[in-house]
C-alpha cells in the first residue's frame, strides 16, 4: 500500500503532528521517520522542559495555554510537575512591561502580582542593584506553569500514533530529496514536487506528502532544495548546578517555582529532590545561527549565569556538575511558529525555544493543515485559524515577555 503521508522527525513536534494526523486519518499509512532511535532525543531532549501560560502575544496564549490544557490531563505520564513561574522584574523592567502585562487578565491567566515584600516570602534574594545586576522590585507569579519531561511527552504521542496504526522507522537519516524529474532545469510551468526520500543506505521512500519537522535541522535540509523555511538554529546551553540544600534559594521548599531572574535572561529551574537546580540564559548578540558547535562551554557558565546567581542568591552554595547545550530552532521576526507548504511538502518548525510548551497546539495545527482546513480545533475547545502560522498569511502579535 503506497504511502500517503512521510513525516521527517520524531521530536515532540514531529510525533505530535504525526499523532493528530493519524486520528484524523485512520485509513491512511503514514510513516514517521527519524534519526534516532527513540521518540524525543533531538533538541526535545535537550529542553529545559519548562511551561507557561504567561505571554503578551494572544497567538502564543493559546498556543501554550490549550496544550497545557491537555498536558494537565496527562499528568504524572509526562511528570508533570506544576511548580509555576516567578518572573522578576526591575523597577525600569516593571515599568516597560506594564503595556504588556496590563493586556492580561490575572484570574483568566493564573497569575498574580507580588511586590518585593511578598517575593521576599519566596526566594532568599539580594533584592538590591550592583554594577550590570538590576533591582529587585516586582514579580509575577504564574500559577499555569512548571515542567515535565519532554522526551515522556514526545513518546506519548509517538506511541498513540503507533497504537493507531501509525508506523515509524528510526535509525533511518534521511539524506535527500528526490523532486519530480531529478532535474534542476525545470520551467514554470512544470509541476515539480517532492516523489521520494533517501536514507543513509540510500533507501528511497515514496509518498504523496511530506512533512518535515526536523526543528533545528531544517533549514540544512530544506535550503539545498530550494526552501526558505524561515527556521534557523541557535545553540543554548543549561548547565545543572549541584546544591547542599536548598536554603540559600528558598525560604521553604513548599513554593518552588522556576525563576527568571531580572538579569542578562538567567532563569533557574529547581529539581529539589535531587538538590539540583538547572540554570540557562536566553543570549543573543554573538551566539551565530549556526550548528557550529554542539558543546556546552563553562567559559560560558563562568561568565553569564554564575556572576547573576552569585549575586542574588549569594548564600547559595552550588557546585557545576552537569553541562549540555543544543538548539533553538528559531523563526526570528516574530519567535512564533511556522507552518507552511510548497507544492506537497509542508514544513513545521521555529518554536524558538518553546516547542515542548506548544507542541499539542502545533500538533493539531499541522494535522488541520495537512488535511486542508482553515481551523483547528485545540485542546481548550478554542478554533485556530491555519493560515495564521504560515508564511504567507501569517498573522501574529509581537511577544513583549521574552526571556
Ligand atoms: C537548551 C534548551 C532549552 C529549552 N528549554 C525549553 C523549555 O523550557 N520549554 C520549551 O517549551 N521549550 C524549550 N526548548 C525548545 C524545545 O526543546 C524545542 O522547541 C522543541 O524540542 C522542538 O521540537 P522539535 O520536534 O521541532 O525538534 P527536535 O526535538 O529537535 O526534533 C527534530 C527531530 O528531527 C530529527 N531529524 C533531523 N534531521 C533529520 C534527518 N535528516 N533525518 C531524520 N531525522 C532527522 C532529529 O533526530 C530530531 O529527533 C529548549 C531548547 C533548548 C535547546
Amino acid at each position: 500500500m503506497a504511502i500517503d503521508y512521510i513525516i521527517i522527525g520524531a521530536g515532540v513536534i514531529g510525533s505530535a503532528t504525526a499523532c493528530y494526523l493519524k486520528k484524523a486519518l485512520p485509513e491512511s499509512r503514514i510513516l514517521l521517520i527519524d534519526r534516532n532511535h527513540t521518540a524525543g532525543a533531538g533538541n526535545t531532549a535537550k529542553s529545559a522542559a519548562l511551561f507557561r501560560n504567561f505571554f503578551s502575544s494572544r497567538t502564543n496564549r493559546l498556543l501554550a495555554g490549550s496544550s497545557i490544557r491537555y498536558y494537565l490531563e496527562l499528568g504524572s505520564k509526562v511528570r508533570l510537575d506544576p511548580t509555576g513561574y516567578l518572573w522578576l522584574f526591575s523597577k525600569e523592567q516593571w515599568n516597560d512591561s506594564q503595556k504588556a502585562i496590563q493586556q492580561l487578565d490575572p484570574e483568566k491567566n493564573k497569575f498574580e502580582i507580588l511586590d518585593r515584600d511578598r517575593i521576599m516570602d519566596i526566594l532568599r534574594i539580594n533584592y538590591q542593584a550592583k554594577g550590570h545586576f538590576p533591582d529587585v522590585n516586582s514579580g509575577i507569579f504564574c500559577h499555569l506553569c512548571g515542567s515535565l519531561s519532554a522526551t515522556a511527552l514526545a513518546q506519548h504521542y509517538a506511541s498513540l500514533f503507533e497504537s493507531m496504526g501509525g508506523e515509524i522507522n528510526f535509525n533511518t537519516d534521511i539524506k535527500e530529496f528526490i523532486i519530480t524529474g531529478q532535474n534542476s532545469c525545470y520551467a514554470p510551468w512544470d509541476d515539480v514536487s517532492v516523489d521520494g526520500i533517501v536514507d543513509q543506505k540510500g533507501n528511497a521512500y515514496n509518498a504523496k506528502k511530506f512533512i518535515v519537522a526536523t526543528g533545528a535541522w531544517t533549514h540544512d535540509l530544506l535550503a539545498p532544495i530550494g526552501i526558505a523555511s524561515g527556521i534557523l538554529p541557535k545553540k543554548r546551553q543549561l548547565f545543572a548546578l549541584k546544591i547542599k540544600n536548598n536554603a540559600g534559594l528558598l525560604v521553604n521548599s513548599t513554593i518552588r517555582p522556576a525563576i527568571i531572574l531580572p538579569a542578562g535572561g538567567v532563569y533557574i529551574k529547581p529539581v529539589l529532590d535531587k538538590n539540583i537546580i538547572i540554570a540557562g540564559c536566553a543570549d543573543d548578540l554573538g551566539q551565530p545561527f549556526l550548528m557550529s558547535d554542539p558543546e556546552p562551554d563553562p567559559l560560558y557558565f563562568q561568565n553569564a549565569i554564575e556572576p547573576v546567581l552569585n549575586h542574588y542568591f549569594p548564600e547559595l552554595d552550588f557546585t557545576l556538575s552537569l553541562k549540555w547545550a543544543g538548539y533553538y530552532d528559531y523563526h526570528w521576526p516574530d519567535m512564533t511558529p511556522v507552518i507552511e507548504s510548497v507544492a506537497n511538502l509542508t514544513w513545521v518548525g521555529g518554536t524558538s525555544g518553546s516547542g515542548i510548551m506548544k507542541a499539542d497546539a502545533i500538533g493539531r495545527i499541522a494535522a488541520a493543515r495537512m488535511q486542508g482546513y482553515e481551523e483547528a480545533f485545540l485542546a481548550d475547545g478554542s478554533k485556530f485559524k491555519v493560515s495564521r502560522l504560515s508564511l504567507r498569511d501569517r498573522d501574529v502579535e509581537k511577544e513583549e515577555l521574552i526571556i
